[in-house]
């Protein structure tokens, strides 16, 4: 089958699993998700798993992009913080609802990675640096939507300050190896209403950054590329 027919394969799987967004389809639809997977992974681009992108990190299960795209209620208008940039397939997506998205990854080598591929693809809109995304990125908030794609055992207090009044934050939150909850907060003028998503499993919201060329002492499974992670990471629990 070829990738195009395996797309649409993919769109309509998302349309039954009550993505009804259109705007958030066709964003899908547009981003070419093979630019975005290591080689040896080309031919499941389209399938609706997780994949590695190597240093242990994950892309995430499209429908769990798609779910948490979905939930962000992103506009045109919108300044979206994403923490977690990865390969740079989720920010990739946002960028085609938003006004700008501002993007921070914790692995420079993942960053370099990511920004290639923006430009490759001319994404003009995507402002992506190295830093620790637990601190938010302080220079450019508030922003009006925030997602993490990593999950810590709590919200991060910083991003909770860089949220905007009536903006709307989306991010799995949960022990590091279990079960975690896809989160949504909305900043109202009092406070944060919570609502739960959905039971996920994503990679752990880590402390620091890291270099180009070092290990990651923060992280006792810095693989390399080619172990896969664990079957559920980045995907539905
Ligand atoms: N959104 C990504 C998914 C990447 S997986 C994509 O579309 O491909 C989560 C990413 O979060 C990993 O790349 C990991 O290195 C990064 N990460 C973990 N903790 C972080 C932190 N404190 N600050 C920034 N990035 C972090």
């Amino acid at each position: 089958m070829s990738l195009a027919a395996r797309k649409i394969r993919l769109i309509m799987k998302l349309r039954r699993s009550g993505i009804t967004n259109t705007a958030v389809l066709a964003a899908i639809e547009r981003v070419p998700r093979e630019a975005f997977v290591p080689a040896p992974f080309l031919d499941q681009a389209y399938e609706d798993r997780t994949l590695p992108i190597g240093h242990g990190q994950t892309l995430s299960q499209p429908q769990v992009v798609a779910l948490m795209t979905q939930a962000l209620e992103v506009k045109p208008s919108h300044r979206v913080l994403e923490v977690g940039t990865g390969s740079g397939y989720q920010a990739a997506v946002l960028s085609l609802l938003a006004r700008d998205v501002f993007t921070v990854e914790r692995y420079a080598a993942l960053l370099e990675e990511a920004l290639q591929r923006f430009a490759e693809l001319g994404l003009r809109n995507i402002h992506a640096r190295v830093s620790d995304g637990n601190r938010g990125w302080p220079g450019e908030a508030p922003f009006d939507r925030i997602m993490l794609t990593a999950a810590g055992p709590d919200v991060p207090p910083a991003l909770l300050g860089q949220l905007a009044t009536d903006g709307i934050m989306v991010l799995p939150v949960g022990p590091e190896r279990g079960d975690q909850d896809l989160i949504r907060l909305t900043r109202t003028a009092t406070g944060f209403r919570e609502e739960m998503l959905a039971p996920v499993r994503f990679v752990p919201l880590l402390a620091g950054t890291v270099g180009p060329d070092e290990p990651d002492r923060n992280d006792p499974d810095d693989l390399e590329l080619g172990d896969v992670a664990g079957p559920g990471e980045s995907g539905l629990a």
